[in-house]
């Protein structure tokens, strides 16, 4: 390996630790201290798939060396959410992506669309694709299940069907995730690492609760990782996460990130409806004669009431 600077790619990021993939292999990594400092209320500010300057230290012959991350060049995209507990800072979970997998379980834990649609809300915002994998699917009989999905399916969204227990669904899985960069999010117990194992079995999986009830101390114990697929692309997972809360997002932008609300949007009587109360609303007289999902506008409500709930 050459001395002095390198260019790389995080691949895993741990507390204070990080894992940077180079053209010469993995480094484990620091965080430069300026870097450190800019943090400025994120809970952390280099994350899995940003792309960095790193600066090797140590002997040129040494093969166990590390490196200081020293800069982190500008990022496609990111993906961040509210974290969790008292206190609430920004908390970027992936950068530089193609595709957010959904990853919900059609029964134990039960759907959960609040999750979902918050987390399809935040990629939107970030114009980053968004796929629905309801997994679990031989847990709940067929008409429930596309009960479920309608909404999605409705909205434009991709959605898959499977099992990672009875293998339905997977090879459509891998095929999407094929020659792209994905992350899986969904609620813990949805069935993440176990779609995964199946897809690629023996990877290294980061499993593990994070602590999300956080009193003062507590803190986030796994970590993500993006992980090489024998079929050219890569996956990131997540750490468990209970729910996913929004990160400032302006109340005004919110029905925009629900793509079958727009066709209805601009035909309301004032230019700043926010389609809850106002009179001569279009959205709500397509949710009234039944164009518009019922649950994802009520769903839509809730997430407004949050983002305007002072924080
Ligand atoms: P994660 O927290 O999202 O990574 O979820 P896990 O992969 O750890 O799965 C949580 C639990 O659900 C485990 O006990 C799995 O065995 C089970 N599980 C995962 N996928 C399926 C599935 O498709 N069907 C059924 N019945 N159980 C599943
Ligand atoms: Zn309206």
């Amino acid at each position: 390996m050459s001395t002095g600077f390198s260019k790389g790619q995080v691949i895993r990021a741990e507390s204070d630790r990080y894992r940077v993939l180079t053209e010469e292999g993995e480094v484990p990594c620091r965080l430069r201290g300026r870097i450190k400092k800019e943090e400025q209320g994120r809970l952390r500010n280099v994350v899995v798939g940003d792309r960095v300057h790193i600066l090797l230290t140590g002997p040129d012959d040494d093969p166990a060396r590390d490196g200081v991350i020293e800069e982190v060049l500008p990022r496609d995209n990111f993906l961040s959410r509210a974290s969790a507990g008292r206190g609430r800072r920004e908390q970027t979970l992936i950068a530089n992506i193609d595709r957010v997998i959904a990853v919900m379980s059609a029964r134990q834990p039960d759907f959960n669309a609040g999750f979902l649609d918050r987390l399809l809300v935040a990629s939107s915002q970030r114009r980053i694709d968004s796929l629905l994998c309801l997994n679990k699917c031989d847990l709940l009989g067929r008409d429930e299940i596309e009960k479920l999905v309608e909404p999605y399916r409705l909205a434009g969204y991709p959605v898959l069907l499977g099992s990672a227990l009875s293998g339905e669904g997977l090879d459509s899985l891998a095929a999407e995730m094929k020659d792209r960069v994905s992350i899986f999010l969904g609620p813990s117990g949805s069935g993440k690492s176990s779609l995964l194992h199946r897809i690629q079995p023996g990877l290294e999986i980061a499993t593990g609760e994070v602590s999300e009830s956080t009193g003062k101390g507590r803190h986030t114990t796994s970590y993500t990782q993006i992980h090489a697929l024998d079929s050219g692309g890569f996956l990131a997972d997540s750490p468990g996460m209970r729910e996913f809360s929004l990160w400032k997002i302006p109340a005004r932008e919110l029905s925009g990130y629900f793509p079958e609300f727009r066709d209805y949007s601009y035909g309301c009587h004032f230019p700043d409806c926010s389609h809850s109360h106002e009179p001569r609303c279009s959205l709500r007289e397509a949710v009234e004669n039944g164009k518009v999902n019922n649950t994802r506008y009520k769903s839509y409500l809730t997430i407004l009431q949050d983002l305007n709930a002072p924080s």
